[in-house]
Parts: C-alpha cells; structure tokens; sequence
C-alpha cells in the first residue's frame, strides 16, 4: 500500500485496514512535493508510452517504498534520460505505433491557363487556396509570369480568380475564371489570410504590396483591393499573416517587417535578426511568435512581443529567440502539420532533409522530434498529418512520398517545374502545381 499507485483518491475513501497511528495523505495529480521545472514536466505528460516503460523497467521497482522525498529524487532522476532519449532522435517512435492514416492518391483534373492567352514564356507561377465554396471545392487565385533576368520589366501583369462551377446534371465541378486583375510587376508571393481565407496578400518582385478580399454578391465575383504600398526595404523572402490584420515580411538581409492591416498598410514593428545569414523563409506562429530559416540552415524561433535590445537604426528592434536543431544547408520550406496527435513545426532544406519540431515544448521551444533525409531535393508539400510530401519528381511526374514507411508513388504525365510552385488545399483535397507555358494543373486528392 506504500507504492505510488496505491496512494490515490479512491483508496482513501474505503475503510481503513491499517495501524490507526498510520496517516494517508491525499496526493494531487503531480505528486511532486517539489516545484520541477515546467518544461521538463511536459514530457512526462506528453509523451508516448515509452515512458512508462522507462519508468517501470529502470526506476520503480515494486518493492520500495514511497515518501515525498524519494519521489522527488525519483523524479529528478528521470527526466534528463527522458530528455537526452527525445533529443537523440526518435524516428523509431512512429515506426511501431498503430497508425490511422488514410491512404491517398493524385487524379489529374484541371489545366489552368489563366488570362486566356498563350503565355508561351510563363515559366513560373503562384497559387493561393481561398475559402471552401462547395462541396470541399475551394476557390484559387493564380498568377504566372516569365522569368527575370534583372528587374521585372514585363507589363500587363495579371492575379485571376477562379472559382468551382457545377456542370449541370453532373457529379463534378470545372474552376472557371470569373475575374482578372491587373498588377504593377510580377507576382512573387501569395499569401492567404487564416483567419478569413477570402482575404489575401500578394507581393511582387518589385516589393509591391497588396492586400484583397474575394467578394462574391449576387453572383458577381470580385477581388477588391483592401490596401497598397511599395515596401521600402530589401528583396522580399516570405510572407505569412500572423493575426487577422496583421502580416509578416521577411527581407534578404535578415529582417522581419509587421504590417498592421485596416484601409491602409501600417509598419508596426521591424525586427533585425540575429544573425550573420540572410533570411530565406518565414512561417507565422499566432498569436505572437514566428519562425525563420536562413541561408546556414539556421531555425530561429522568435517573438514579436519581447524583444531585448533596440539597435541602429533606432527603428529596428531585436526579437528575443530561440534556436532550434540546425539544419547543414539553407532551408527552403517551413510548414506547420500536426504528428500522432503533436503540433509540429516542419523545416526542409536544400540537401532535402527534413525536420519536425514539437511545439508542446512552449518553455524552451519547440524540440527535434523527427529527422529524415527525403529523397529528393525539389520543392514539397506536407499533408496537415505530416503522413505524405508530394514534389515534383522526375520527367514531369508529381512524387507522394509517404514519411512513415518510405514508401513512393508517382502520377506521370503532370504539368510541373523541377522548383515548380505546389500548394496543397487546408482541407487536404486538392492540388496545383505549375507552371508550364502559363498552364497550371490541378489534382484531385482522393482517398483510396
Ligand atoms: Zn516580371
């Protein structure tokens, strides 16, 4: 009756067989009697059941008795070899462990060419997923354009809208394009709002800044213009929104801009990261935090709320950090998924290795949970259950790579660039990759 187990809500309320100069105390959930760290106590609450095993293979046996202060010892004893066996890598974790994912399948279903003419020399494009419209269709806004060589010089620029109509007495829908509208350079970046998916950014290779909202009223369908301005500051690496009106820019040389959104584009806050590389992707954490890859591999977790010093110019501040697991080349793509029930951060870099990051960790950052070198080094995309990475792969073929058993199919005959654009819908049903001669396609995600 001594042990740890025993000693609980439920013993307490039967009669007592024991010696009456005996005491049983009521102990909380956590046992501790000692304050412990709170970032090493969520991993004894968070993790698998590997832990228990840990624990009762290697520091319970049954045969000692229990008192606050062995328990506390216990404890403490425990959680750096919980911690060294999460930080050594746990690829293994997943292998063994029941798995519910479906399985899925790419079906080609749509060529694009938006702005009806022959774009011959379109070679890359953009693509945004809106708000779902019907049916888990949602709608698309697209963007080609040629390649640069210098400074944009091509006019006539164009974003089109496209939404899902369905055929008459039939079971499937056509995206049609119901508007296009004109902008000043090359569209660079599309960034879609979260929080109200009719709402987008878009930036061009110039740094023209624009915000849209997709209005629909009365079967008309317009992209309106919320907000312009020329962003005065370096090339432009990554876009995300990080509240409702509030918008992230990274900048080749290594700051963060923030953009309070309303009738106008507002400069909140301009961070200058620590560090002596560029930036080349940024990811937005709500409420207050982002991350930031850069050219040396390195992932920088930062907040946009505290920041530790103010440097020159006077304007710029330095967000306060964390480094995450450094990645050996520069990283090309950040992502957030959810693993076996854990938000996770996703990083993927030029070598093609890829990263995930448990968020639970909230004290001291998000720890390494998974590293696994994919293979192939092209642009990707992450299912929301890290399950599939689908790239481009060879001879113009789309490749769902599946993370949990290495398993590769291929879909021949696809419209696509080696560094090709690829954007998978929220809800996991659709994508586009492109672009080829101004021609995007559009799969079906089916489940099989
Ligand atoms: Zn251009």
């Amino acid at each position: 009756m001594d042990d740890f187990v025993e000693v609980s809500s439920k013993v307490y309320e039967f009669p007592s067989t024991i010696q009456s100069d005996k005491h049983w105390k009521l102990k909380d959930a956590s046992c501790g009697t000692e304050s412990l760290p709170a970032s090493t106590d969520q991993f004894v609450q968070a993790n698998e059941s590997r832990n228990i095993g840990i624990q009762t293979e290697k520091f319970c046996p049954p045969q000692q008795s229990c008192n606050d202060q062995q328990l506390a010892k216990w404890l403490r004893k425990i959680y750096p070899i919980i911690e060294a066996e999460l930080l050594e890598g746990v690829t293994q974790i997943y292998s063994g462990l029941e798995y519910s994912a479906v399985n899925i399948s790419l079906v080609p279903y749509q060529q694009l060419s938006p702005g009806g003419d022959s774009k011959d020399t379109h070679s890359t494009g953009k693509a945004a997923w809106l708000s779902t419209r019907l049916d888990n269709v949602p709608d698309l806004v697209v963007s080609s354009s040629p390649p640069h060589q210098g400074w944009c010089e091509h006019v006539n620029q164009t974003i089109s809208l496209y939404i899902p109509k369905r055929i008459p007495h039939e079971q499937f829908v056509v995206f049609t394009e119901v508007r296009t509208v004109p902008v000043k350079a090359c569209i660079e970046f599309l960034a879609v709002n979260a929080f109200n998916k009719n709402i987008f950014a878009g930036v061009t290779v110039a740094c023209d800044f624009y915000i849209w909202q997709h209005e629909s009223t009365n079967n008309l369908e317009d992209i309106k213009e919320i907000a312009y301005m020329t962003i005065p500051y370096a090339s432009i690496v990554g876009v995300d929104w990080l509240q409702i009106n509030e918008v992230l820019t990274a900048h080749s040389d290594g700051s963060v801009c923030l953009w309070k959104i309303s009738k106008q584009i507002v400069l909140d806050k301009r961070f200058r990261i620590n560090s002596k590389a560029a930036v080349t992707t940024i990811l937005a954490l709500h409420p207050s935090n982002f991350l930031v890859g850069t050219e040396e591999g390195r992932l920088l977790y930062c907040s946009t709320v505290q920041t530790t010093t103010y440097t020159k110019p006077s304007d710029v501040t330095e967000p306060a950090y964390v480094e995450l697991e450094k990645h050996t080349f520069a990283i090309t793509y950040l992502s957030k998924g959810n693993f076996n029930g854990a938000d996770v951060i996703i990083s993927y870099d030029l070598s093609g290795e890829l990263f995930l990051h448990d968020m639970r960790n909230s004290e001291d950052g998000p720890l390494l949970l998974i590293r696994m070198p994919l293979p192939f080094k092209n642009s990707i995309v992450c299912s929301k259950d890290v399950e599939y990475v689908i790239s481009p792969g060879k001879n113009k073929s789309i490749e769902l790579f599946r993370l949990r058993n290495g398993q590769r199919s291929y879909v021949k005959g696809s419209l696509t660039e080696k560094e090709g654009p690829i954007r998978l819908s929220d809800n996991g049903c659709w994508l586009i990759t492109g672009v080829q001669n101004g021609t995007f396609q559009i799969f079906a995600v089916k489940e099989t």
